[in-house]
């Protein structure tokens, strides 16, 4: 986007950042998603036969030294490491009741990923525990990807050495932002002389991809600042980076003081500035010679780093989710556990499901799903979708693609559709013209 384009944007009420979700996950969205489509579920793991597509495990990891002011996930501060026992152990109760279901018996992951809160929050000890166990319930001799999401304070190279060792192969460091007032404002546990330790220590370890984090728009966050944020990122030569920008859901601190103090705009960029910023970030990456792969990303070297799970989870794969309130994907079916810890550990303690909601989805919405996630890759490729679901996208969403080549979002190359930049950094707020128009306007939450 052009300096010119955004400053005209901005001056519009609707581009405030205001309270509520704007990054779409997943399709259909969660408030469709209920207790009546749970018994499908157990009956597809019941099935005679395994399922065929490929299988990812998520395995999610709560926990986190300190809550900071724009998170809105359910994470815990307080566990002590028997508290964080009795988790593992019934996560891993999860996982053998998984691996004995017939839909999932004797297959193996191709992808793994620890998501959170904060894996790295985990002790070396308990890391290396966790891992065996979980290899000997479901063996990872098949797998081509174990992601690991780390908060760069949380790491010293004994713990590092224990996530190298037991097979992480993509380390994903949030590190956010460099300066130390924003981390501090936005109530980040880090500092940037523990992300540059951190750094250090993992490219010493030789890790096959590490992947930083960034936020566009924190809480304080300057013009001046954002540019020395970018700076430094490059200056670390990571093999990706992901760049978000900032939301304000209602489940934050951010937005609680918002609430108190009568405000409806968020005390951050709005979201053309935010676009500005991820442009230069994108920008700057590109002169240094990345490759953007998505709205969110860029990588150094498109040929060799890959990210199986979104790849593979993009494109229809199995996703057994397991952990407090985590989402899956299994034979079509969507699902999420118990989001509170208790009840989801009482539950697997007493022999019970810890599922909480699912969704059984129709072959339209799966086709809708994959279409919308690859938009956020920046190009459709037409010919797979008439392969795999026989349907004609150019055809069906005539409207909607003659919307987007108005506003020149759009650019044709043989049978694939790119979008442009511009489009490419506002494609949440786009997919919802893609959406059954039940789905439309529905809460993200
Ligand atoms: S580290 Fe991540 S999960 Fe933990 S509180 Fe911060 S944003 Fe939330």
């Amino acid at each position: 986007m052009t300096e010119e384009a955004s400053d005209c944007a901005s001056s519009s009420g609707e581009d405030k950042t205001e309270a509520g979700n704007y990054f779409v996950s997943n399709y259909p969205p969660f408030s469709f998603w209920g207790e009546d489509d749970l018994p499908c579920l157990e009956s597809l793991l019941n099935s005679p036969e395994p399922g065929t597509a490929p299988l990812g495990l998520y395995y999610h990891i709560p926990f986190c030294r300190k809550r900071c002011h724009f998170c809105y996930f359910r994470v815990y501060t307080d566990k002590n490491s028997a508290q964080i026992r009795r988790y593992l152990a019934a996560t891993m109760k999860e996982l053998r009741g998984y691996a004995e279901k017939p839909y999932i018996k004797g297959r193996l992951p191709k992808f793994v990923y620890f998501g959170g809160g904060t894996p790295s929050y985990l002790s070396a000890q308990q890391l290396t525990e966790l891992t065996d166990e979980m290899k000997a319930i479901m063996p990872w001799d098949e797998t081509e990807e174990v992601t690991f999401e780390c908060e760069p304070g949380t790491l010293r190279e004994k713990k590092l050495e224990v996530i190298k060792n037991f097979g992480v192969t993509r380390l994903s460091l949030g590190i956010e932002n460099f300066d130390d007032h924003v981390l501090e404002t936005n109530g980040r546990a880090h500092r940037s002389g523990e992300v540059f330790r951190a750094y250090e220590f993992a490219r010493s370890l030789e890790f096959e991809q590490v992947n930083v984090d960034l936020i566009a728009g924190m809480l304080e966050e300057t013009e001046d600042n954002w540019k020395d944020t970018v700076r430094q990122a490059i200056e670390l030569a990571p093999d990706n980076v992901t760049i978000y920008q900032m939301e304000i859901p209602h489940n934050t601190t951010i937005y609680r003081n918002m609430r108190e103090e009568g405000k409806l705009t968020a005390p951050v960029a709005d979201w053309p500035t935010k676009r500005r910023w991820v442009d230069y970030a994108f920008g700057e990456f590109e002169k240094s010679g990345y490759t953007v792969t998505s709205a969110y990303t860029a990588v150094k070297d498109p040929e060799k780093t890959k990210f199986v799970y979104r790849d593979r989870l993009w494109a229809g794969a199995d996703m057994l989710a397991t952990g407090v309130a985590s989402f899956g994907h299994l034979g079509g079916i969507h699902y999420q556990n118990l989001a509170h810890i208790e009840r989801y550990q009482e539950a697997l303690e007493e022999g019970r499901s810890p599922l909480s909601r699912a969704l059984l989805t129709t072959e339209d919405e799966r086709f809708l799903r994959e279409l919308i996630l690859q938009w956020k890759l920046g190009q459709v490729h037409l010919d797979y979708f008439q392969d795999k679901f026989g349907e004609n996208v150019e055809k069906r969403f005539e409207s909607v693609l003659a919307r987007l080549d108005e506003r020149a979002f759009l650019k044709r190359e043989d049978r694939i559709l790119h979008l442009t930049r511009d489009a490419l950094l506002q494609v949440d707020t786009l997919l919802h013209d893609f959406f059954l128009e039940k789905h439309q306007g529905a809460r993200y939450a």
